[in-house]
């Protein structure tokens, strides 16, 4: 047997993120993932898909020592966001200068944000990345719990993590039960060129199938989340590229212009998902293996590393005074702590998501008032910019802003 203090299963950015948070303070640490991150398919610049991450999620990287190396791949900040109604005239616009800030958050490809925390996971001589390598059998009734990995090694540890994604192989080992809910839509995704500049603003317009983003890029061309049934996504991805640039054009009201050019549509079933329980003795669930949202405000990576910041302190305070990482009432902690916002925000994606999603015109009317009051409502729209950057809340340690972190 290999001992650890932790095991975390699943090498994503949620779980390399809890790694190198309890890592750098000196818990040792065995992650195990199956997909080294050299196969990650596409390169940087190439994604069809970025994150927007927001500055608690920053400040989390920065802590790590994993910023800089974000900002040398290809982290692109953006300073506004506009956001519409297709049935109307309401429209609400956030922009950094009015809340004293210098960008509202970056942009940034999925394989950027892994390979930086994955080089420091592997600098970090608390940290042990197992890879390619899977968990073919758990103990967790025991003290410590044991894995046995797919080569017929052992590992023990005080805690295992599951950050295994929204089909976390552990969640369901243990029989953790989820709620879930199928939205019958699909995240059409794509990476396109439009006539004018992006002006480094996200734009956003809600379409009654659905909202559609254009997330602004380092090379001046944007991603973009189109949520659309299931079936017109599907056909969308297929039809030739003049096809395709008109309707996306049409459906984003010739914003930015025309679309010139695009590259790689994917197409991604969007679902909720909830954990009954984030933990159990020796367990805790964290990322998407505990919670999957709407994509339409970007939040999920972001709520998936707040979760691993939790938990890092967390364990760490139970460390300092000398309690058990892996008993439930230290990991019960945890899930209070998070359990409650994560719930708040999927609620109300689910609510947006209604909201404007149906072409009653009752329901636009107070739609397009609703965006109006808000625009003209500035603490209130102040305060919500707030909460979307991460800036507002109950943040743990990790992911507070110093007064001089800019
Ligand atoms: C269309 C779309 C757009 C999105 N846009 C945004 C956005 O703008 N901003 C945002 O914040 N979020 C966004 N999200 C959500 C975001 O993609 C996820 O929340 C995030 O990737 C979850 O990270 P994770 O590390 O928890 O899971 P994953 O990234 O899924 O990582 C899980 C890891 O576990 C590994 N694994 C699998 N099986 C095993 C096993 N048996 N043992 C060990 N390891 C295993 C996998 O190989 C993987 O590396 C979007 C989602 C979609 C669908």
């Amino acid at each position: 047997m290999n001992p650890f203090d932790v095991i975390v299963t699943g090498g994503g950015s949620v779980g390399l993120t809890t790694a190198c948070a309890l890592g750098t303070q000196g818990i040792t640490v065995a992650v195990v993932e199956p997909r080294p991150v050299a196969d990650t398919p596409v390169a940087a610049g190439h994604n069809p898909r970025v994150f927007a991450i927001t500055r608690a999620s920053q400040q989390i990287f920065t802590a790590l020592g994993v910023w800089d190396d974000m900002l040398a791949g290809n982290a692109y900040p953006f300073r506004d966001m506009r956001v519409w109604d297709a049935g109307g005239d309401g429209a609400i616009h956030f922009d950094c200068a009015d809340i004293g800030e210098p960008y509202l958050g970056h942009m940034i490809e999925p394989q950027v944000i892994r390979s930086a925390l994955w080089r420091r996971a592997q600098s970090l001589d608390s940290v042990t990345v197992f890879c390619p390598a899977q968990v073919t059998d758990f103990d967790v009734t025991r003290e410590p719990v044991t894995a046995t990995l797919d080569d017929g090694s052992g590992l023990s540890a005080d805690l295992v993590v599951g950050a295994d994604g929204v089909r976390s192989p552990l969640r369901e080992r243990l029989e953790i039960g989820t709620r879930t809910h199928d939205y019958r839509q699909g995240g059409l995704v794509a990476r396109v060129l439009t006539e004018h500049d992006h002006q480094a603003t996200a734009w956003q317009r809600f379409l009654p199938g659905g909202p559609l983003a254009f997330l602004p890029t380092t090379d001046g061309w944007s991603s973009i989340v189109w949520t659309l049934p299931a079936e017109t996504a599907q056909h969308l991805q297929t039809i030739d590229k003049p096809a395709f640039h008109e309707a996306l054009g049409e459906a984003f009201d010739f914003r930015l212009g025309r679309i010139i050019d695009s590259e790689t549509r994917e197409v991604f079933p969007l679902q909720r998902l909830h954990a009954e329980h984030y933990v159990r003795e020796h367990v805790a669930l964290v990322g998407d293996a505990a919670h999957v949202i709407h994509p339409l405000a970007g939040q999920g990576i972001n709520l998936g590393l707040l979760d691993a910041a939790v938990l890092a302190e967390v364990v760490l305070t139970a460390r300092q005074r000398q309690k058990r990482i892996g008993s439930l009432p230290v990991l019960r902690r945890y899930e209070r702590w998070r359990r409650g916002d994560n719930q708040l925000m999927m609620t109300a994606m689910d609510g947006f998501n209604r909201l404007f999603g149906n072409a009653q015109p009752g329901l636009s009317r107070v739609r397009n008032l609703g965006l109006a009051l808000a625009e003209r409502a500035t603490p209130a729209k102040a305060l919500l910019a707030r909460h979307a950057m991460g800036l507002a809340g109950d943040l743990p340690a990790l992911a507070r802003i110093s007064p001089c972190s800019d």
